[in-house]
């Protein structure tokens, strides 16, 4: 629950914002509505401060035009739209770091109506077309505040073609269960192993609850479950001591979870960096054990100049052969979408 939920003047008068305030109201948060549709003062004294306040602050906003545009993001999806931006999480090694600007504070969008809307004419003819929805936040995490992941599987239940996916470190998914999903949806929970998830990855559900939450997704509706498709992210990849132990464990809790036959998919992401965000997390998160050691990283660029640091070619190649025979042993109809 955000301390604070402020509405910009233009967010206030759409009709899903509405909808939106009826929400924070029922849930007798204090509500703001500004006089302009800026925000501002949302700094504190420095960056720690800075941090705190901006992630207990849920701002309601409209999407500016450049994010009504919509962008391609392989090898997740054929196209990225977006229904919030900025996660109530805490994880130490957040990929949202360095690539949002301005203080963390959560930003939802109160013209879904206008987003969705401009979804068709990215939808390829004769063919699938996928959109992902959790790249600049944890959709379930502020859904019990929004409504818009509901309303956006909705959407998706009544298209010939538009496919949605999101993913989540959340367990709240009651409300979903009985949507008219047509299949349309992937729904995945991002695990960890353990000393990650329970040290680095906080304000989030533990692993354990996402996982039974992906199995209620999963199950057939007449064991009252989703009947959705589902997924696994299982990232950042992490060559931490010991890793094949934690992640045994980790595979041990999945199968437990999942020991029923259902459309699973797997995705595979190594742990990776970038100057400015090891910058941002450091002052996010000043004693994190979070390793970012330069020198034991390759470089890689990107055709924009980008760097990142990602493990070295051997430990790259021991992680990723472990993982796919992992997975192909303990799940053979599941797909591994990719690794990256
Ligand atoms: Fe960042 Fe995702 Fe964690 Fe939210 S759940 S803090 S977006 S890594």
């Amino acid at each position: 629950m955000p301390d604070r939920v402020l509405f910009t003047p233009a967010a206030f008068d759409e009709s899903w914002g509405q909808q939106i305030y009826s929400r924070v109201q029922a849930l007798d948060l204090p509500i703001e509505v500004l006089p302009h549709n800026r925000l501002t003062g949302l700094r504190g004294e420095d960056e720690r401060e800075t941090y705190r306040l901006a992630k207990r602050t849920l701002a309601v906003v409209t999407a500016p035009p450049s994010r009504l545009k919509l962008s391609p993001i392989p090898p997740s999806a054929d196209w990225q739209f977006h229904l919030a931006e900025g996660c109530p999480a805490h994880c130490q090694y957040c990929y949202l770091a360095g690539s949002l600007p301005g203080p963390p504070v959560i930003r939802v969008f109160a013209n879904l109506p206008e987003i969705l809307s401009q979804l068709p004419s990215y939808e390829k003819p004769g063919t699938q077309t996928s959109f992902e929805v959790s790249c600049y936040t944890d959709p379930l995490g502020i859904e019990h505040l929004t409504g818009s992941l509901a309303e956006c599987i909705r959407y998706f239940g009544s298209r010939e073609q538009g496919y949605l996916r999101w993913v989540s470190k959340f367990d709240e998914v009651d409300h979903l269960l009985d949507l008219p999903h047509k299949g349309h949806t992937r729904c995945r929970v991002s695990v960890n192993a353990a000393p990650i998830a329970t040290r680095m990855e906080g304000g989030t559900a533990s692993v354990p609850a996402r996982l039974q939450a992906l199995r209620r997704l999963a199950l057939p509706k007449q064991e009252g479950g989703g009947n959705y498709p589902i997924g696994l992210v299982i990232a950042p990849i992490m060559a931490i001591e010991d890793w094949q132990h934690h992640y045994t464990k980790l595979f041990e809790s999945i199968s437990k979870a999942i020991d029923f036959d259902c459309d699973l998919t797997f995705e595979l992401i190594s742990h990776r960096f970038t100057p400015k965000s090891k910058q941002v997390l450091a002052n996010w998160y000043p004693r994190s054990p979070l390793e970012m050691d330069e020198a034991t990283r390759q470089v890689k660029r990107n055709k924009f100049g980008g760097t990142k640091y990602v493990y070295e070619p051997a430990t790259m190649k021991a992680l990723r052969q472990w993982f796919e025979q992992e997975i192909a042993k303990r799940f053979p109809k599941a797909q591994v979408l990719y690794w990256t």
